[in-house]
């Protein structure tokens, strides 16, 4: 029978491909990797793998990586509310354990290249551990996802292109907001090579990133987004008579409205808080909409990263942490399409 640990697993994996994928790589970058590789076979049906050059994971730590709710990251209640790593739940590897066959090989700067490779069984305890050469970094490999969900997994089936498109795109998001980390991602088809799908170097800037991901020509017409405003919290009944302003910052990088300009692709619009990738429709439907004063017709090419105090917004209110509350949010639309239109405005040649 199924477990009941094996379907609240699969709550947590709510998107399928997409939330594993997330939540393997962001523990890489958790690990403070600066190379991370992602290989996917049959565009991640067979298999997910990801290679980071990070920390590694020690000996002691073996035993309990796949247990439900265990977790390296958190120390303290304060850190509950504040969350500054990207895992904060223990709950990623447990729940792929769960769902799939997971293997993590690992080496710290001590031991590598003499890797451990550690199977798991199906609850999370440790199975066995064998000797691995691997290079300083962790790899972890999820062979056939939802192996024990047959409708999940036929769905995922199903839906395989559009779940691997939202897959890459959220890939080439974490590439261009992660300056300093190389990203590469293949992908290897059933009856044929494996290829790359993209790749960025180890750049020091977006800018970069995104050429890389994109194609250079995807720089025409950017310009800066740096955008500052302050905001009183109007809405707040517990902070009303506090001296109450936040302030917002909006960074990255947007199209120039340019009459006679081919058309950008409507994927190309990427959002962040606090450099996590979000889905943002409200933020994206606001700059549209200037973009539309504008008697343009195509949308631009977004890249914006909302660089907010922790207190203004809310995440974790779904279990894959992506759906984003922002408080105050009508004065925040406001105030971007007045600045975003300022912004236009003076960038006119
Ligand atoms: P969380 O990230 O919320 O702590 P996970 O289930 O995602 O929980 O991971 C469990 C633990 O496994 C992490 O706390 C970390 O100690 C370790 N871990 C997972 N992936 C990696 C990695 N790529 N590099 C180093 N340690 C890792
Ligand atoms: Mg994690």
């Amino acid at each position: 029978g199924r477990s009941v640990h094996q379907i609240q697993s699969g709550q947590v994996i709510s998107d399928g491909l997409c939330s594993a994928v997330k939540e393997l790589v962001e523990n890489s970058i958790d690990a403070h990797a600066t190379s991370i590789e992602v290989k996917f076979k049959n565009h991640g049906l067979e298999l997910i793998e990801i290679t980071d050059n990070g920390d590694g994971i020690t000996p002691d730590n073996f035993d309990k990586l796949a247990l439900k709710h265990y977790t390296s990251k958190l120390r303290t209640y304060e850190d509950l509310e504040r969350v500054t790593t990207y895992g904060f739940r223990g709950e990623a590897l447990s729940s792929l354990c769960a769902l799939s066959n997971l293997f993590v090989t690992t080496a710290t700067a001590g031991v590598a290249p003499k890797g451990t490779k550690i199977e798991f069984h199906t609850s999370g305890v440790l199975k066995s551990t064998s000797v691995m050469s691997h290079p300083r970094g962790t790899t972890v490999s999820v062979e056939t996802l939802f192996k024990n969900l047959p409708v999940r997994k036929q769905e995922l089936e199903r839906n395989i292109k559009r779940e691997f498109a939202r897959v890459v795109s959220f890939l080439q998001a974490y590439a261009i907001v992660c300056v300093g980390v190389k990203f590469t991602v293949y992908n290897h088809p059933p009856n044929g090579k494996k290829t790359l799908l993209f790749s960025t170097k180890a750049n020091k800037t977006t800018k970069e990133n995104i050429a890389n991901v994109f194609g250079a020509k995807a720089l025409a017409n950017l310009i800066p987004l740096d955008l500052d405003f302050e905001m009183t919290a109007s809405n707040s009944i517990l902070n009303r008579n506090r001296d109450d302003t936040r302030k917002v910052k909006i960074i990255g990088h947007i199209s120039r409205p340019v009459v006679g300009e081919g058309r950008q692709a409507p994927d190309r619009q990427l959002f962040f808080v606090n450099s996590r990738p979000c889905n943002l429709p409200q933020v994206a439907r606001a700059i549209n909409e200037v973009y539309k004063s504008y008697n343009l017709t195509q949308s631009p090419f977004v890249f914006a990263d909302l660089q907010l105090d922790t207190t203004a917004y809310d995440v974790n209110v779904s279990p894959d942490k992506r759906t984003i509350l922002l408080h105050d949010q009508a004065n925040l639309l406001e105030s971007l399409k007045v600045s975003l239109t300022e912004l236009f405005d003076n960038s006119e040649q």
